[in-house]
């Protein structure tokens, strides 16, 4: 493991120089290239060969049970396919976001439980990348190096998803310390986390305006008054662990707070532009797996004497969900790489999660009805990929929401332009 986990870093530095060439021929007015650096593929291939070796035999029974992939993680993290983002300072690769979606595609691929598991360390990791200090850095992100650790992004309550503001969790400066109270609801890697993002209200005036209301905490899990709940059930994605969490009476040290009082809704929103071309890289990897294997049985099944592939209303359906795939990926990488450009891409984020979440639903749904009876079945791979592909319309900011952000920035600009 010790000269893989080397190759990654060697990898992980090249590739950065390799980005680096990309963007500045972008901007030399060279015209655009959709070749990946070598450095990229190298990651690709990376990423698809531990989804085909070590998640996809394990997937359909993680499904099954619901257990924790526990030793695909503790590999993904040995060989570095996890907390790539987290700067080389701290430890980390220095991973910029198109490099994390080629990754993720790869390893949704294999199973989008498992991803999202990894993908929510990610998120987790965000606010803290884009808003904490050196030392809450050192000690939070450099801890994700040393150990094969996870963590998480806790926003939604029982009572408030969509509706951020409408959060109730309060956090009170007593002394050096805030007194945490409050109950969080669908964390992912709830009840795995080392810590935890926490999105607390500060000012309690409820006419405090959302860009002073709301702060951004740093909570370890074993802190006293930290309950997470018991393991949620859901439809798909099983492999992953959601969970609620109640805050009671938490000490929370001053020191713990990022950035200052009043940040915490710019940073908890801003890490989505960030994490929203991942998730939708997340979908797309699912997309191309439905339109894979339903390629494939397509192949092999024969009614009325021919192969299915051969009766055109099963070969537009593989026809669009192809283009479904091949749309939704251009697109992510497209929100992945303005925002490594340094450029605000908040409509091509929301854009790419919009559609790859879609899309990856059309294809899994799809995939099921080109597989008939054995579509409905565990025994093929293709009802898993439908249950696991509808969370993509929910999590990480809704379609509806998605498509509240892309109107807003539509009529905005068009509005500046008038
Ligand atoms: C498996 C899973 C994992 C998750 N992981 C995390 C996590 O790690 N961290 C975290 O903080 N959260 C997490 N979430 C929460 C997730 O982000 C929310 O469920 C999601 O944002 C929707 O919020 P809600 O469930 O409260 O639905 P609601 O906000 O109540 O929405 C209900 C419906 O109304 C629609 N709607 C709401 N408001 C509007 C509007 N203004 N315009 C149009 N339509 C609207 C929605 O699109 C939706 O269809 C997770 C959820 C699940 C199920």
């Amino acid at each position: 493991m010790g000269s893989l986990v080397k190759q990654v870093r060697q990898i992980g530095r090249v590739a950065k120089h390799g980005l680096r060439s990309m963007s500045s021929t972008a901007s030399s007015g060279q015209g655009m290239s959709f070749e990946l650096t070598q450095e990229q593929r190298d990651y690709q291939e990376l990423a698809r060969k531990f989804a085909r070796e070590e998640i996809i035999p394990k997937a359909a029974e993680h499904d099954r049970t619901g257990e924790y992939p526990v030793e695909i993680l503790r590999k993904a993290w040995e060989i570095g396919l996890m907390n790539g983002h987290i700067a080389p300072k701290y430890g980390g690769l220095g991973l910029g976001t198109l490099d994390a979606c080629i990754i993720t595609e790869e390893l949704a691929y294999g199973c989008t439980g498992v991803q999202t598991a990894m993908e929510a360390n990610s998120l987790g990791e965000m606010p803290v990348i884009l808003a904490g200090n050196e030392e809450q850095r050192k000690k939070y992100l450099g801890r994700m190096i040393e150990e094969p650790l996870m963590c998480a992004y806790g926003v939604t309550e029982p009572g408030a998803g969509s509706d951020v503001a409408a959060i109730q969790t309060k956090a009170v400066k007593k002394g050096d310390e805030y007194i945490l109270n409050g109950q969080k609801m669908w964390i992912t890697n709830g009840g795995k986390a080392n810590w935890y993002f926490v999105l607390a209200r500060t000012d309690l005036d409820p006419k405090a305006s959302t860009g002073k209301a709301f702060s951004g905490f740093i909570v370890e899990r074993d802190w006293p008054g930290v309950n997470p709940g018991r393991k949620e059930i859901n439809m798909g994605q099983r492999a992953s662990d959601t969970r609620g969490i109640t805050f009671e009476d938490v000490r929370v040290p001053k020191e713990n707070l990022l950035g200052s009082e009043g940040m915490g809704f710019k940073i908890a929103m801003g890490a989505f532009d960030r994490t929203r071309p991942p998730v939708a890289a997340g979908a797309v990897g699912l997309a191309q797996r439905a339109l894979d294997e339903a390629t494939k049985y397509s192949l092999e099944r024969k009614t009325m004497g021919k192969y299915i592939c051969e009766h055109q209303a099963v070969s537009f359906m593989l026809a669009d969900m192809a283009i479904g795939v091949e749309a939704s990926r251009l697109l992510t990488l497209k929100a992945s790489l303005e925002i490594d450009l340094g450029r605000r891409n908040t409509y091509y984020a929301s854009m790419a999660k919009g559609m790859a979440g879609d899309v990856a639903n059309k294809c899994a749904t799809d995939a099921v009805q080109i597989f008939g009876g054995n579509g409905f079945n565990s025994e093929y791979p293709v009802e898993k990929l439908m249950r696991d592909a509808k969370i993509y319309q929910i999590y990480e900011g809704t379609s509806q929401i998605q498509r509240l952000i892309i109107s807003r920035e539509h009529l905005a600009k068009m509005k500046q332009n008038m």
